[in-house]
């Protein structure tokens, strides 16, 4: 009687981690191909100079389009990759992809600077400086057209070490970026060391500026912090137009959010900043 009973019990959890690991497991084994066969897509959301009122940047963000389960966000397969060891032909496609668009909107008289988000793992593989420095070159961009996007964590897992990596691609001239700055928790003697240009305030601390008087004051602080550092700040996640005058008047030098344009495909970015009054 027990025996049985356990058994049904194991079953029914067996039976539970299958599906959950035949689904993942799908995901992984298309995702290989899917890089290959140009499934990935880039979106781009402008990045809003304050100073200026006028989008100078933009950010690159992936998505797959699957044959079958259709448009699949990147927190959904980025985090897979990671683990299977995609992330660098991931990268590879999306730097490959992004420095193309740049060359296109150049020759549309469009001047626009790309941000590319890269992960951790990237950063764990010495080739990788310079293989992204290769591809610049080859396709002759200036390389001071494009920024990379780094997460705090990223910083945090072997802060030596990305350190050095970063270190080299800000040399040859790479603006550098630390994304979802708050989330992190990297100390300010780690952020002192890190040779980059710019903070990215996350969404979450900005998202509710307006309501929320511990958010405007965690990004007041942020950004006089930065600053005095010598950084720049993004801050990403406006979604009204109050948090977008709020962050202009406190000198924040850039602004990205929904209330100016969601994530739109290179086409539609086009088009949004040719009948734009921030060109
Ligand atoms: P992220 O780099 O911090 O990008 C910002 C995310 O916030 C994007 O989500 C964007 O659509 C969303 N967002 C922007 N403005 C607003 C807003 O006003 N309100 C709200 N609620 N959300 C806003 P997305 O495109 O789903 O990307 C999620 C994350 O996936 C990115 O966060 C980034 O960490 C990662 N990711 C995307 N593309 C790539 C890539 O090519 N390589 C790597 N390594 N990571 C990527
Ligand atoms: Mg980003
Ligand atoms: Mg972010
Ligand atoms: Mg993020």
């Amino acid at each position: 009687q027990y025996a049985k009973k356990h058994h049904q019990h194991l079953q029914i959890y067996h039976q539970q981690i299958d599906v959950n690991t035949v689904d993942r497991l799908q995901l992984v084994n298309d995702l290989k191909p899917a890089i290959e066969q140009d499934e990935l897509v880039l979106f781009y959301q402008p990045k809003l100079n304050l100073k200026l009122n006028k989008v100078t940047h933009v950010e690159a963000l992936v998505r797959w389009q699957h044959p079958i389960r259709g448009m699949i966000p990147p927190d959904s397969f980025i985090p897979i990759a990671e683990k299977m060891g995609q992330m660098n032909a991931l990268t590879n496609w999306v730097i490959n992809q992004a420095l193309d668009q740049y060359l296109l909107w150049q020759q549309q008289g469009v001047e626009l600077s790309i941000a590319i988000n890269i992960s951790a793992e990237n950063l764990k593989d010495d080739q990788f400086c310079q293989h992204i420095l290769q591809m610049i070159k080859d396709k002759k961009v200036p390389i001071e057209a494009l920024t990379l996007e780094i997460t705090e964590d990223a910083v945090v897992a072997d802060p030596e070490h990305a350190i050095k990596q970063l270190t080299e691609l800000k040399q040859h001239g790479l603006k550098l970026s630390i994304d979802d700055y708050g989330t992190g928790y990297s100390s300010l003697a780690q952020l002192k060391q890190l040779p980059v240009d710019e903070l990215k305030i996350d969404k979450s601390f900005v998202q509710n500026l307006m309501s929320s008087e511990d958010d405007k004051i965690i990004v007041s602080s942020t950004l006089q912090l930065a600053h005095n550092l010598g950084l720049k700040v993004v801050a990403e996640g406006i979604e009204d137009e109050g948090s977008l005058k709020w962050l202009t008047q406190r000198g924040c030098e850039m602004g990205q959010g929904f209330y100016l344009s969601k994530p739109v495909d290179a086409e539609k970015l086009t088009q949004w900043l040719a009948q734009s009054k921030y060109r």
